[in-house]
């Protein structure tokens, strides 16, 4: 976990937001128009110095919903707020002032730079958009970046291809930083890098949120990383919110079975913990979030899933064993000694899907 300065303070917040695509051609022939859901009614609080994991399987919804939050895709349904302002849907000219207080940090360092322009332009750009900083200045501002980031301020006239992955991901957090924005959103912004460089990437990261009082929020697929940078963690499934915790709290006591699935598939540095610890094998894939199931929408894949599940959609709550901060969104959540290691018979998941079907 970070040392952060997080003060509980919500930054920004997402209420029921959503983000349907329309399916081309879906309706024709007087068929009626379909959509892929791929966010659906999440609700989601970031807190002001806090990092906010976000964990799911590819396609659940997450980078969708940093878009959305972002302002760069607009939401179809929801609401978003930063600080005390509504800025959902936003038209470019209103969002602007709001756009220098949250950037991004992007997968792919190479892809989101652009390989003929030289770094210290593509550092300079946010500054040059905002207009505040021209000649020298900008230039002095920009080597500035680069060395808070650990980059030679030297190599300013260098072009993306002479920097290796790691640095170039450097340059991306000094471009994000330029505006010294409140609230960085990382999209899996270690997962195309060596493991040795990934470590360097996430220090950089925390050392960054020290001294400027920085909120992340920190998208992966990778829980140990997760475990690593985050204070708390959501975790994500089909475009829902299926569980939200403190981070000790949610790899120590998972209560949504989706959640206890992932993370017993992690790998654990400790051979003997793997040993002992229950592997939960999920049957099927995840549903299409076209056609997404009815209910709770783990339901088809769920060891736990019982009749109701597949017509009743479980409220994201905490349980009254639980801390407030712990909210899972499951009828049955994982109790100690619960055996999850059988996957739901054929027959359990037409039965479940029958009662969904007819509600
Ligand atoms: Fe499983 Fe039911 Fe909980 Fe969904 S609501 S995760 S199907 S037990």
């Amino acid at each position: 976990m970070t040392t952060s300065t997080f003060t509980g303070e919500v930054l920004m917040r997402a209420e029921g937001v959503q983000k349907y695509f329309p399916i081309r051609g879906s309706a024709l022939f007087g068929g009626s128009k379909a959509e892929v859901k791929a966010v659906d009614g999440v609700d989601l609080e970031l807190r002001r110095g806090e990092t906010l994991g976000l964990v799911g399987e590819t396609g659940c919804g997450k980078s969708t919903l940093a878009r959305c939050l972002l302002g760069l895709q607009p939401a179809t349904g929801g609401r978003i707020f930063f600080e005390d302002d509504d800025i959902t849907n936003l038209s470019r000219s209103d969002m602007r002032p709001f756009r220098r207080e949250m950037q991004m940090v992007f997968q792919d360092p190479m892809g989101s730079l652009n390989p003929r322009r030289r770094v210290g332009s593509i550092i300079a750009d946010p500054l040059k958009i905002h207009g505040l900083a021209v000649g020298r200045e900008l230039k002095r501002q920009v080597q500035g970046l680069m060395e808070l980031v650990g980059l030679n301020p030297e190599h300013y006239n260098r072009f993306p291809m002479e920097f290796s992955g790691g640095q170039r991901q450097r340059i991306g957090v000094a471009r994000a930083l330029a505006l010294r924005p409140k609230l960085i959103i990382c999209d899996e912004p270690v997962s195309a890098l060596d493991v040795s460089i990934q470590a360097q990437i996430l220090n950089l990261l925390t050392s960054l949120q020290r001294n400027f009082g920085l909120t992340y929020l920190f998208i992966s697929h990778d829980l140990s990383v997760v475990e690593h940078i985050s204070d708390r963690v959501a975790v994500m499934y089909l475009g829902r919110i299926a569980e939200v915790a403190d981070v000790k709290d949610l790899y120590n006591r998972p209560r949504h079975p989706y959640t206890a699935a992932l993370l017993s598939a992690a790998p654990v540095a400790d051979p003997r913990s793997a040993d002992r610890r229950q592997r939960i094998i999920l049957g099927g894939d995840p549903p299409s979030p076209a056609h997404p199931p009815a209910g709770c929408r783990f339901h088809p894949r769920c060891p736990k899933a019982q009749s109701i599940c597949a017509h009743e959609v479980p409220a994201l709550v905490a349980r009254d064993d639980d801390p407030p901060s712990h909210r899972t969104a499951c009828h049955f959540p994982v109790e100690p000694g619960d055996d999850l290691t059988h996957t739901p018979s054929s027959e359990q998941v037409e039965d479940a899907t029958a009662a969904g079907a007819m509600s």
